[in-house]
């Protein structure tokens, strides 16, 4: 049996933090209306913009990324007019889902499970209304395709009074992803996914196109309003409490992530993916996203043709100290997920290759 002390996360987020991040949580608390805590703020923001490739304001609150979800359509689409959804697996259906909840007016355009979405089929359903915002996912957890999102801005650019707005939950800080490049009005993610870290604290790119939009609807709901969040981040600030453990443990992250080199994180990603794509076909396994859009985070096995019991599977590797996932939502034990983000190194990931092996092995 191999030495670990605990049950490593090889899932799709929460994923494996480092100790010494979860250590660094552990700090005497400060008062957020003091110097300490702007001085905190300043730092974590200076080193987000850099993550983003972007200038706009960065709000860090408490939160999941589903918060920002509900702040993006929240503020950024008004009554009257409608807003654009593409879905292709369950996270950006959920996030159509929380539009119609906020009572906005949604279209939506679907691709099936496992395909991506193309900058024609944005193109075809710009040409035929107008709306305040474009919502799509960048990296859909739950199939694993990674959405061609600079191709796609290409086309959402042509119309003057679409906002894009675009969740990067499980892409930002491990797949490339140029926010100010690609006219990002909205970027949104969460922390306990490509950035490895703990969950509670999300960070969300806001434009100042976004915030005049913000300006012209009345309601904007209190918590994610962000005016208000402009406001307090001119003085580095949060209108509410903020997570300040989770920000300790955040600066020491971000600073590694940019010591590393943000090109060289990405890089890392492709790596784990492709011996990945190695093992499946290695061990008669197809892969569940289309061709050409396979995820550098995270991995669908396709399991329909070799059938492995993915409880027994996650169970096996249970005893070896690996914690697996099972698939996700209406594809779970069809698919099985390989998650390979955040800081996980080639060495860890082999070892978990060679559980899985092991397994299948074991089976035939
Ligand atoms: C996990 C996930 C979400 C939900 O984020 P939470 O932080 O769990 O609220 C949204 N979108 C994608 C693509 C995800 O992977």
């Amino acid at each position: 049996m191999s030495n670990f002390d605990h049950q490593r996360l090889v899932l799709a987020g929460p994923i494996e933090v480092r100790k010494e991040i979860l250590e660094a949580q552990n700090q005497w608390m400060i008062g957020h209306r003091g110097k300490a805590f702007e001085v905190l703020y300043a730092s974590l923001q200076a080193k987000l913009k850099q993550i983003f490739f972007t200038e706009n304001s960065i709000y860090a609150i408490a939160t999941s990324g589903t918060g920002f979800w509900e702040a993006a359509v929240r503020n950024c689409v008004r009554d009257d007019k409608k807003v654009l959804h593409f879905t292709s697996g369950a996270f950006s259906e959920r996030w159509a889902v929380i539009s119609k909840a906020n009572g906005k007016q949604v279209d939506i355009v679907t691709a099936e499970w496992g395909q991506a979405i193309t900058p024609e089929m944005v193109a075809d359903a710009l040409s035929k209304d107008t709306y305040d915002a474009v919502c799509i996912v960048h990296n859909e957890t739950s199939t694993t395709v990674t959405n061609p999102i600079k191709d796609i801005s290409d086309i959402v650019r042509q119309c003057d009074d679409t906002l894009f707005m675009v969740d990067t939950v499980s892409g930002l800080a491990g797949i490339e992803f140029y926010t100010d490049d690609w006219g990002v009005d909205v970027a949104l993610t969460s922390s306990q996914k490509a950035f490895a870290l703990p969950p509670g604290i999300a960070f969300c790119a806001v434009s100042e196109r976004a915030r005049q939009r913000a300006d012209a609807v009345p309601y904007r709901g209190y918590y994610f309003d962000f005016l208000s969040l402009e406001k307090s981040h001119q003085k580095n600030s949060t209108p509410s409490t903020p997570p300040v453990s989770l920000m300790y443990a955040a600066d020491k992250q971000l600073t590694d992530i940019l010591d590393e080199g943000i090109e060289n994180r990405w890089a890392r990603h492709i790596k784990l993916r492709d011996m990945t794509h190695e093992w499946a076909a290695n061990n008669g396994f197809g892969l569940f996203a289309a061709d050409g859009y396979n995820s550098p985070t995270i991995t669908a096995i396709d399991n329909r043709e070799v059938g492995i019991d993915v409880n027994a599977m996650a169970a096996f590797m249970a005893d070896r100290g690996f914690s697996m996932d099972k698939g996700y939502g209406k594809i779970k034990g069809d698919t099985f997920r390989i998650g390979h983000m955040g800081d996980m190194s080639l060495d860890f990931l082999q070892e978990v290759l060679d559980g899985l092996s092991e397994f299948v092995t074991v089976k035939a």
